[in-house]
């Protein structure tokens, strides 16, 4: 089972070199990460993200994978990107800030200046961070209602608000500030996007305790200038910029959420065979094997979608896919929830207990279907594409 992913049903067609580098990435995580050294590295697991491991992994040239070989990166396809975020959320590394990174990435590789790509896709190519921040207190689902502004004053931007929710932005080299820089009547206009060093005067970064330890930030920023060479792409065009990465955004979360959910299925199943009650093993009752036969169809399917997509945005980066896309993001995340539930009621007591890592996993689980867009919001995209 540990070879679900190059399993023939659910890879009509991974390359010999794809399959590959899921097998390297898989045996990379597996000797480098036991569960007592991923202890040790993640300060019993509060702190998800190790520089030093992101650092190694952009030696093995696995940070860069999105990255033009120009820049210093791989030159990967997005599928790649996609294999490596299944497979390093299964392998449980600890670089829970690359997948922000990787959107960061898409938004430069397609709206960066020549300066802005050397620099920052140069810094990611040796294992750095970005972030993004586009949720604000009262601006969460509604992305549009921002209020988040910067003003242009003697070449530079002037920046002032307040960010929520900012992920891995304690970590990242820059953040990726969404903000106003016009009021119109229609709040779709005027958004940009403007790059802030994280070490920038007048911004303040203060982490938000949550159940999956330091992960994300509320973000202050208080005349924090920045120069006018930070805008990312147009002035005024954030929205549309915006709207250009989510085909990415959902298959990255979506990936790294497949990941996870078979990490939980395997563990499960795992137990299964080898707790015994009754005289027999758990795995022989029925009502727990129909358990695992249909995650397992729920995890072939979302894998299947998964590699749809990516392929798809492959061979089209400009095509938007606002209902495949949302598809994504809602099957992959809403199945990791339920493969880490399923998992704790598999293990009875020892899935719930600290020891093992089931509970750990049910706490990741349960973010990914809030966190870039909700479900609801996926199935409100979803809707609006049938006409509804
Ligand atoms: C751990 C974590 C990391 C995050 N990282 C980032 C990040 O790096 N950058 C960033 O910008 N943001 C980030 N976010 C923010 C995240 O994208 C928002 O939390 C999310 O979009 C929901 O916004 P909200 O929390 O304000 O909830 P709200 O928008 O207030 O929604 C509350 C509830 O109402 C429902 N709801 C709202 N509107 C509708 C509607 N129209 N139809 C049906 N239901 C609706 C929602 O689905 C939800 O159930 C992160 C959040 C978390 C928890």
């Amino acid at each position: 089972m540990i070879d679900a992913s190059l399993r023939r049903s659910a890879d009509v067609d991974l390359t010999d070199e794809q399959q590959d580098f899921v097998r390297s990435v898989r045996d990379y995580c597996s000797r480098e990460f036991p569960p007592d050294r991923l202890a040790t590295i993640t300060s019993r697991y509060e702190d998800l993200h190790s520089d030093e491991v992101a650092q190694q992994m952009a030696g093995l040239g696995w940070y860069g994978l999105t990255i033009d070989e120009s820049y210093g990166g791989s030159g990967g396809t997005f599928l790649d990107a996609a294999l490596f975020l299944e497979e390093t959320a299964h392998g449980r590394a600890p670089i829970g800030g690359y997948g922000v990174t990787l959107i960061v990435v898409g938004a430069i590789n397609r709206f960066g200046d020549e300066e802005q790509k050397r620099d920052l896709l140069g810094r990611v190519t040796q294992g750095g961070g970005l972030a993004i921040a586009m949720s604000e207190p009262e601006s969460g689902s509604d992305v549009a209602s921002l209020k988040t502004s910067a003003a242009r004053e003697d070449g530079t931007w002037v920046l002032n608000g307040s960010k929520m929710w900012c992920s891995y932005a304690h970590k990242a080299s820059h953040i990726l500030i969404v903000c106003r820089t016009e009021r119109t009547g229609n709040p779709h206009e005027g958004i940009s996007m403007i790059f802030v060093p994280r070490d920038a005067d007048g911004l303040t970064i203060t982490p938000i305790s949550t159940l999956g330890g330091k992960e994300t930030n509320e973000l202050h920023l208080e005349d924090c200038r920045v120069p006018a060479d930070a805008l990312l792409g147009a002035e005024g065009g954030g929205w549309t910029q915006l709207m250009a990465g989510l085909n990415n955004e959902r298959v990255i979360l979506g990936a790294t959420a497949l990941g996870l959910a078979q990490r939980a299925f395997d563990d499960a199943l795992a137990y299964a065979k080898e707790r015994r009650q009754f005289g027999r093993p758990i795995g022989s009752f029925q009502a727990i094997q129909h358990k695992f036969a249909q995650l397992a169809t729920d995890l072939a399917q979302a894998r299947l979608l998964v590699r749809w997509v990516a392929r798809m945005t492959d061979d089209d980066p400009n095509r938007m896919l606002p209902q495949e896309a949302s598809m994504v993001k809602l099957a992959c995340t809403e199945l990791a929830k339920r493969c880490a539930l399923e998992g704790m009621q598999v293990m009875g007591g020892y899935g719930y207990a600290t020891e093992y890592p089931m509970e750990r996993y049910l706490r990741a689980a349960v973010v990914t279907t809030i966190y870039g867009g909700t479900s609801e919001i996926q199935k409100n995209i979803i809707a609006k594409t049938l006409g509804l």
